[in-house]
């Protein structure tokens, strides 16, 4: 493999870095600790590694890749679920790989008797999720240039297909689809039939359930695989580190890596390399006492960070104390808390998913998904570890009975912690090895906000707009609370001087490891979005942000206003905002005054406020109602944009804009449709929606 200037640049950095604590490095400096893994490499550069992905299933001796493509860490869960199962029910040698860690011009090559799994998750607008653009272009490219010639290409490729989608979406599972489509036409052979998960139904989970077992059958028919009593078997070792404690300077707790962890964190920042960003501002914008959402401005001036208007933000979020207690404890974890282990993986393809040595306590605050929805199939693996006979038949039942699942665990919104308290009646599940929890669980992901402010009004803060995820769930006791949106509000409290905040009786270690987000700080990475304004201003433009949805308005009209105050020609600018009451959730009122004296006739903003009258009213009947209006701007050109829930408003408003343009210039609704499609194609009509 070849080095190129930046991994040089960041190995001398981590040769210089690592010298302070490790002398007798043997490996590029950096491993003398025999437990060390990537996380020492920061920015997920990995110096010396090979991109042959056949070489690599050589050298490892294996006969089954999976590959895939994802943004929050499900596609990769599911990866590794397969790897898994592959392994313990038939026997595969199976690995998993990073669709961006390797390249795809020797697919030809691979063997007929090896099989290659894609599980793909589709993102936004119907595009590969970030680490799988490369493999996206290269294998739906018009000439795909392999290695050898053959024809066809990849006759000798037998593969499997998972797919990650959302059907509120456009685009529904078109990764998946276009990857199969393009697999087909190079001559590859499908086996089993190509799933596809639907998140917008919430029904990933059972749909990749489904999916997989006549998937296996298949396969094992296909490939003659025999199929073996499954016992599970750890991937990764954890080995106490006796010589250490959690004041120990190598020990991570919680550092996401090397640079971190010996304060010499740099740019670039990104999704492996977060910016401890000072928080310089933050406030409550409803005026009720039942429902949170804040405004919180973030300085990113002490970094090479930048933001364009309409980019997103990703906030690194800490699980909150009571949760981590709850899991410790229940694993009967609470006396070890603090013991600093290694984790090592076991097997040479497995990737250790946060860097050690560590405590439990970091492991479970900063890198696992704790609170997440529980897998059935993963209860399923954990019935053989239950304490008791009772508890090993209940979990059975609950990995094998969807509906029972669906009533117990699901509808309660429980999570893994509490799930197993449940079932057990509380009896502490000692016999789990760890390495399933690191194995099972996604680890601790970024959560996504679209920047509410504007880049070119102040271009080293960056503005979020989120409101506080906390929902009354029948039949249970206390309510949901999100991870990300509730640690924001416990920083949003301390920015506002409370010592101790406890937002709805949840506690954080709100001052980050060895105390390193003081100040007070969160950590953040930028993620480039293709949500824009056009780049002509005089263009008339649309913004249809109901709710939180209103965020990336906040910067485009902010734009607009700076623009027209700089004396450019700016076109009119209408925003439609919805909520429930005026006096409860309008949030930046007062604010979008002072655009209108800054943008004069230019700006209007028209409300809808679902909860003052008699009927409902939302921004898609406002839209009906400025029928005229929408449709001679839209004849000009006008840009038209849509920011919020996926799963109603947005499919409510692409309906109405083609009922619009059908009405008002006099053609079928299904041509109507078209219309609505091309504006999508040539990007005039633009969703940034979740
Ligand atoms: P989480 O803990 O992640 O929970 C989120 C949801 O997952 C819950 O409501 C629930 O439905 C489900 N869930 C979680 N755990 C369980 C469980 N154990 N059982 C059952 N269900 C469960 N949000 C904003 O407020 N403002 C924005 O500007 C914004 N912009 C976004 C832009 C993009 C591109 C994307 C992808 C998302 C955006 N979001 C925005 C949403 C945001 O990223 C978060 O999803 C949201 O804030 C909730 O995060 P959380 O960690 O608090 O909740």
């Amino acid at each position: 493999a070849q080095l190129d200037t930046l991994d040089i640049i960041v190995l001398a950095v981590i040769l210089v870095g690592t010298g302070a604590y490790f002398t007798k490095g043997k490996y590029w400096g950096v491993t003398k600790d025999p437990y060390a893994n990537a996380f020492s490499n920061a920015n997920g550069l990995k110096a010396g590694k090979t991109r042959n992905i056949i070489e690599k299933m050589e050298e490892s001796s294996k006969n089954c890749v999976i590959l895939y493509g994802s943004q929050t860490g499900t596609a990769e869960d599911y990866a590794s679920r397969l790897a898994k199962e592959g392994k313990s029910r038939y026997g595969l040698e199976t690995m998993v790989a990073d669709l961006e860690d390797y390249d795809y011009d020797n697919l030809d090559e691979i063997s007929s008797d090896k099989i290659v799994m894609f599980v793909l998750a589709t993102y936004g607008e119907g595009e590969p999720t970030d680490n799988a653009v490369d493999f996206y272009e290269f294998i739906t490219g018009d000439d795909v240039a392999f290695s050898q010639s053959a024809d066809p290409p990849l006759g000798n490729l037998n593969y499997v297909a998972f797919g990650l989608g959302n059907n509120t979406y456009e685009h529904y599972n078109s990764m998946v689809r276009n990857v199969n489509k393009a697999l087909q036409k190079l001559g590859a052979h499908r086996i089993g039939d190509a799933g596809e998960g639907d998140d917008g139904a919430g029904t990933m989970e059972e749909d990749f359930l489904a999916w997989k077992d006549p998937m296996w059958a298949a396969l094992a028919e296909k490939m003659g695989l025999e199929e073996r009593e499954a016992v599970y078997e750890p991937i990764f070792g954890i080995v106490e580190r006796e010589g250490l404690t959690k004041d120990s300077a190598e020990v991570y707790l919680g550092e996401p890596n090397k640079m971190h962890l010996e304060g010499t964190a740099k740019g670039p920042f990104n999704a492996h390399n977060p910016y401890i960003a000072p928080i310089v501002e933050s406030k409550e914008l409803f005026s009720v006492k039942d429902r949170n959402c804040l405004h919180m401005e973030v300085d990113i001036s002490g970094s090479n960070l930048t933001y364009q208007t309409g980019d997103h933000i990703a906030i690194w979020p800490t699980n909150a104390g009571q949760e981590v207690d709850l899991f410790l404890s229940i694993l009967g974890l609470d006396s070890k808390k603090d013991t600093v282990i290694s984790v090592k993986a076991l097997e040479p393809t497995a990737k250790v998913p946060f860097p050690t040595p560590t405590t439990y306590d970091a492991i479970i605050r900063y890198h696992l998904e704790i609170c997440a929805p529980v897998s059935r199939q993963f209860l399923g693996t954990l019935a053989a570890f239950a304490p008791d006979d009772a508890t090993k038949a209940e979990m059975a039942k609950l990995g094998s009975d969807k509906d029972y699942f669906q009533d117990k665990i699901s509808k309660n919104h429980y999570n893994i912690a509490r799930t197993l308290s449940v079932v057990s009646s509380g009896k502490k599940w000692e016999n789990v090895p760890f390495s399933a929890f690191i194995e099972g669980l996604t680890k601790l992901q970024p959560r996504y906000y679209s920047i509410s402010s504007s880049s070119l009004v102040q271009p080293k803060k960056i503005a979020i707009t989120a409101v506080v995820e906390n929902q009354l769930i029948p039949g249970r006791a206390d309510p949901f609370k999100g991870v990300a949106t509730n640690y924001l509000l416990a920083l949003k409290q301390k920015q506002n001087g409370d010592p101790n905040p406890e937002p709805f009786g949840l506690t954080y270690e709100i001052l980050g490891p060895r105390n390193k987000y003081d100040g007070i700080h969160v950590p953040v990475h930028v993620r480039h979005s293709n949500f824009k304004l056009p780049s002509d201003p005089s263009k008339p433009v649309i913004l249809i942000g109901p709710g939180t949805g209103v965020a990336p308005f906040r910067g485009f009209v902010q734009e607009r206003a700076k623009q027209a105050q700089s004396g450019e020609n700016v076109g009119p600018t209408l925003l439609f905002f919805g909520c429930r009451k005026r006096n409860e959730d309008f949030m930046y009122e007062s604010e979008w005054e002072e655009c209108q004296k800054a943008l004069g006739d230019k700006f209007e903003l028209i409300t809808a406020f679902s909860r003052e009258g008699p009927k409902k009213v939302y921004v898609q009947h406002r839209l009906k109602e400025r029928a005229q209006e929408v449709n001679e701007l839209l004849e000009k050109k006008a840009y038209i944009y849509v920011c919020g829930d996926a799963a109603n408003m947005a499919r409510e408003v692409n309906t109405v804009l083609a009922q619009i343009i059908s009405e008002k210039r006099g053609i079928p609704e299904a041509k109507a449709e078209d219309v609505v499609k091309n504006m999508r194609a040539s990007n005039q009509y633009q969703e940034d929606v979740w």
